[in-house]
Order: C-alpha cells, then structure tokens, then sequence
C-alpha cells in the first residue's frame, strides 16, 4: 500500500512548485513525486493499491525550527516581556530559572507537541538540563539535540569539566542526531571553547552556538591579531584592548564548519558573514525573539544578497511568542524589505529558509536520512497548510506573508497533527 498525499500545489524547495502536485510514500520515504496525475499513473502502472490523502492547500516539506529551547516551553512570562537588550533580558530569564522547581522534561515535551502542530517535523533543540535531553527522540521528531555547555572557565574545565561534558554528551540520545551547543563565546573561556569541537567532531556529533546575539560581540577598534596573545577568554581579550569580532575569536579555536551553524548572527559585519560563508556555517535567523530581547533587526537582507546560508528558527517560549517559524519568516519578509531587498525570489528563499535551510544547517539535507526537501528517497516530512491557491506566486507570497494556521504535519510518512477526520 502506498500513501498519496495531493495537493493543489506542491512546493519540493530542489525542483519548481508544481500545481495540481502529488507525493507518494511508502516505509517512512518518498517514492514519487510530481504531478498528481503523473504520480497517480505511475503508481498504476506499477500495479500499486494507492490510498491518496487529499489536501486542500500547498504541501511543502516538513518545517525545520534551526534553533529552539524546548524546555523553556513553560517560561512565556519572561517572552511576554519586552526588554533593552540582552543583559536585560538575561536578568528576567535568570529570575524565573534560578527559582527552581520547574518541570523540564515536561516542559520540553509540551514545546515538542506545540512543534507538531505548528508543522515543524525536524527542530535544533538545545537541552540544558538532563530531563529535557529527550524531547526530539520521544516525541519522534527529526533533527539534532543539543547539550548545552556553558560558564566553565579554564581552570575548572581542567579540573574535570571536560570528562564531564564528555559523559553528559554520551548520554545524549544519538536518534535523531546529538552534538553539543557551547552557549556562546562570552560564557566559556577560551580552553573549552577550543576543546569542543574536538569532542564533539571526535564523537561525530554537530555544533550550534549563539553567536552574535549581543551587541558587544560586534567587531571594535583594535588590534585583531591576537592569536598568540594568551587570552583566557573573549571577554579578557576585549578587556586587553582587542577589537576582534566574537565570530573571528571562535573561527579562531576552531568552532566554526559545515557541522555548525549559529543561532541569530544579528551584530555580523560583512568580515563576519563572509567568514561564515567560508566556512559552510549556516545562521538561523530568529527575528521575533530579537526583537522581544530588545535587539537590532539581523541583517537578513545583506545575507540573502551575499548567498550566505540561512535558517529560521523561534528560539524558545522565554523569548519568543510561539515556537512556529512561520511567523518568523513573516518577520523576516518585512525586515528585508526594510533593509532595501527588492529582490523578486524573497518568499521562495525564506520559506526555502524555513525547510531545507534547517536540514542543511544541521547537516540532514543529505546522506540517508535527509529531508527538508521533496526527492525520492527522502524522508517523508511534509507539511500542509490548507488554503485557496490562485497563482503559485499568490500562493507562495501568502506563505511567506501570512502561512495559515490550518496545518497537516507529516513526519515520516505518519500525520502526527491536523488531520481532519474521514470526509
Ligand atoms: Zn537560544
């Protein structure tokens, strides 16, 4: 038996959307896919029993959140809070959490349902605490649970902090994928910043880190060659009159690569998106969490003009008003055009952004379990949002603009979320 799911429009993000489309699947995976007609015969032809699911809308590949907290997901008093940067920020944030007795594993299971609803089928979820380090796994979603390490200085990570990390990330499910997210380069001090990409790239994991989600992080006057200056950390070496950019201290330890993406990239002169370019590292743009912290608009524009490889993602409920990157890629529309992006590709890139940009961040867009676009052979992740197509560049602007919340969530093969009953 193989499952059809058709669609008025299917949008495959490696070929053109394609209208009056279908997407066969069979065992989890894609085994045709293009127009329903053509999909339809074939599958006859091959003598194949079809049960074909019919949605009214655009079917597109399953949403990829590039950058959450899942087990934040009970702190939306801190991200109803409109704050003057990132200190501030972290001073409510910090409140809420220093109290104790929350409920992490919970939590990050109700921010995993709520992922599921909102179409999002693969996520980059940081875990800071053990409870939560299974939510992608138990709730059967796709992408990579990260470890979080942060506020080790040197001393102590030589006292023991690095075996620690070690054995945390072992007990780090390795399905759907594990790595480790250094917090950020101003909360470790330069040993472990330089040692965890070695631990995690020796275990085959990924990378993730916030970068450039605070103003300070910003390139300054100064002298940047600081390599063999002895700095403990990028903090001293601010304080040692260095002007070098947070992005060029951790290209420097090693941090950066095509098993890395940032979360933010918001305070990036061109120096820094060209290093990330360079270096494959994709940025996962997370504008309304930005914009509730009290920050400048990221520089989507400039990075859609330059080709760098962006993401999108919510971050967490502490900081965002709900986990659908749809409504960050509405953000992100306006602020480009805000930014003088005049291009006529902005909604096919950013919902592009919003899908295979997400797999290619965290390095599942290829190899044998890739998704985040429509190819045999891929994952069957899918997302269906029901709504009247006219043109398929209507359709796609009103994606982009305003997706509707009327979603079917497919993941591998299996509606998990808003399937409508037997018509
Ligand atoms: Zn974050």
């Amino acid at each position: 038996m193989v499952t059809v799911y058709s669609a008025d429009l299917v949008v495959p993000m490696t070929a053109p959307p394609m209208p009056d489309g279908a997407v066969a699947v069979e065992g989890g995976r894609i085994l045709h896919v293009g127009t329903r007609a053509w999909v339809l015969d074939h599958l006859r032809d091959e003598g194949r029993t079809v049960d074909e699911r019919r949605l009214d809308g655009v079917l597109t590949p399953g949403l990829v959140n590039a950058h959450t907290h899942l087990q934040y997901s009970r702190m939306g008093s801190v991200g109803a809070g409109r704050y003057d940067g990132f200190d501030d920020w972290a001073t409510a944030f910090s409140a809420v959490y220093d109290a104790g007795g929350q409920d992490w594993g919970a939590a990050a299971a109700e921010g995993a349902r709520a992922l599921l609803a909102a179409g999002v089928t693969a996520a980059a979820d940081i875990a800071t605490d053990s409870p939560a380090a299974t939510a992608l796994a138990d709730a059967g979603l796709h992408g990579i649970q990260y470890w979080e390490v942060m506020n080790w200085s040197n001393a102590a990570w030589r006292r023991g902090g690095r075996e620690q990390v070690i054995a945390e990330l072992e007990r780090v499910p390795r399905s759907p994928g594990s790595g480790l997210s250094p917090h950020a380069p101003y909360s470790l001090d330069a040993e472990p910043l330089l040692d965890i990409p070695d631990i995690v790239r020796a275990h085959g994991g990924r990378l993730h880190i916030h970068l450039g989600e605070s103003h300070f992080e910003g390139a300054r006057a100064g002298a940047v060659d600081w390599h063999f200056a002895g700095v403990e950390s990028f903090r001293a070496l601010r304080e040692s009159g260095y002007g070098a950019s947070a992005t060029e201290f951790v290209d420097r330890l090693g941090v950066l690569g095509p098993d890395c993406h940032v979360a933010h990239g918001v305070y990036m002169a061109a120096e820094d998106r060209a290093l990330l370019r360079a270096r494959g590292t994709s940025v996962a743009l997370c504008p309304r969490s930005n914009e509730v912290i009290g920050l400048e608009e990221p520089p989507v524009a400039a990075y859609l003009s330059e080709g760098s490889p962006i993401a999108v993602g919510t971050d967490s409920l502490s900081s965002s008003p709900s986990l659908d990157p749809m409504a960050d890629v509405a953000a992100l529309v306006g602020i480009a055009r805000r930014q003088g992006y005049a291009g006529g590709d902005l909604h096919e890139r950013l919902l592009a952004a919003a899908t295979l940009g997400g797999a290619r961040a965290m390095g599942i867009d290829i190899g044998p379990d890739r998704l985040g676009h429509l190819a045999v052979g891929a994952i069957a992740d899918l997302t269906g949002f029901r709504m009247a197509v006219g043109s398929v560049a209507d359709a796609l602007a009103q994606l982009a603009e305003a997706a509707p919340v009327d979603r079917l969530t497919v993941v591998g093969g299996e509606p998990r979320s808003g399937e409508e009953e037997e018509r």
